[in-house]
């Protein structure tokens, strides 16, 4: 096979306002170029805004923000810690740095995120033989919200705290309700990827005022009310820059019309792919308004004619970018060993799973060639390589 040309359409670019400058230049002009500043407080004001309430903390990436949660929950060495198995490794990274033992759990079919069931059961047992996690890190994975209700209650009756992981997911809605909310604390994302991005950064968030609080001072080096430096904790370097939190301010601006885009996206590949025999989109449920960050899809080799990597290569030849799904944490070498509960159904939503490019600078024409390569793989010769 000749080799890949460049990639032409990636599969979530940044989108650029053209607001980003005006506010770059407010912080330059008034050198406000800082790890704090009037743009990091008006995002966190915003952003709080956005969610319906609540405090925001704005951190220098999602996964400094999962660090600081983890902290607040109070889990330290030897903890268990529940997580979605069908994530990226940002979500169980940090449960490593606090020394804690993730436990995976798997996902349910009709969300691809935790099967509430299943968390229910696993709770339900480490009651009997008293080994209750400390904490549950909750996906909202692709930009669907996970079944929180369910999730909420089984933690609640345990007295487990819920952080939600909702890096994928800012702009969606659980039952009307923004993800993000429902737990102690919150974590999002603005990664270049993301629905929004400050190139990159992330965001704590929580109705618990004193939290935020408490993780704002260990976020900026854990110093002590005092005129000289006085430490009493161990702190991070965690803020974000005054000139990225500009950036963001410029990016929340449009969420909603990066959602609708995206949303878009999805209705769109559905139109022209949805006849086609033995491929499935990621369901919605009737609780869930997705922000489709990512359109995903499975494929059935037998019905559709030809298997995953078939479709993702030739994609690739014509540089064009789409991903296998997440590969579940429970097949990931470096977390080799722990413990889960099931399995099956992530590993194989990572076998059959492709997201295709999603980005909401997409043209319609760009997703009518996708379309039009998906539907010419199989037969193609493309599918003697599964
Ligand atoms: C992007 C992402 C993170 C990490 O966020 P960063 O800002 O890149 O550190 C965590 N969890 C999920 C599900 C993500 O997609």
């Amino acid at each position: 096979m000749s080799a890949e040309p460049p990639v032409r359409i990636f599969l979530s670019p940044p989108h650029v306002t053209g607001t980003e400058l005006a506010r770059l230049r407010e912080a330059l002009d008034s050198n406000w170029v800082a790890p704090l500043g009037p743009h990091v407080d008006a995002f966190e004001h915003e952003f709080a805004e956005v969610l319906g309430g609540g405090r925001a903390l704005a951190l220098s990436s999602g996964t400094a923000a999962l660090h600081l949660a983890l902290l607040e929950a109070g889990v330290g060495p030897g903890d268990r810690v529940f997580v979605s198995d069908l994530t990226f490794a940002a979500s169980v990274f940090p449960i490593r740095y606090v020394a804690a033992e993730p436990v995976f759990v798997d996902s349910d079919r009709s969300s691809w995120n935790m099967d509430p069931q299943l968390l229910v059961d696993g709770l339900d047992a480490a009651a009997r033989t008293g080994r209750m996690p400390k904490a549950v890190v909750l996906v909202h994975l692709l930009g669907q919200p996970a079944d929180v209700d369910p999730i909420l209650a089984a933690c609640a009756h345990h007295g487990v705290a819920v952080i939600e992981d909702a890096a994928e997911a800012l702009g969606a809605r659980y039952r009307g309700q923004a993800p993000g909310t429902f737990g102690q604390s919150s974590i999002f994302s603005f990664n270049g990827n993301k629905i929004i991005t400050t190139s990159g950064g992330g965001m704590l968030v929580s109705r618990d005022e004193a939290l935020i609080e408490h993780a704002r001072k260990l976020s900026t080096q854990a110093r002590d009310p005092a005129p000289h430096y006085e430490h009493s904790e161990i702190g991070y370097n965690y803020r974000m820059s005054n000139l990225l939190a500009g950036v963001g301010r410029a990016q929340l601006d449009t969420l909603d019309t990066r959602v609708a885009a995206r949303r878009a996206n999805f209705v769109q590949y559905e139109g022209l792919l949805a006849g086609c025999p033995g491929l499935d989109f990621m369901p919605e449920p009737e609780w869930s308004y997705s922000t489709r960050w990512l359109t995903c899809l499975t494929l059935d080799e037998d019905t559709f004619g030809a298997d995953r990597e078939a479709v993702r290569q030739a994609l690739a030849m014509e540089g064009i970018q789409a991903r296998p799904v997440w590969k579940p944490m429970h097949l990931q070498p470096v977390f080799e060993g722990c413990e889960r509960l099931g399995g099956a159904v992530s590993a194989d939503l990572f076998e059959r799973g492709l997201c295709l490019p999603s980005g909401s600078t997409l043209t319609t024409a760009e997703i009518e060639e996708i379309a039009a390569i998906v539907k010419g793989v199989p037969g193609s010769g493309m599918s003697a390589s599964g």
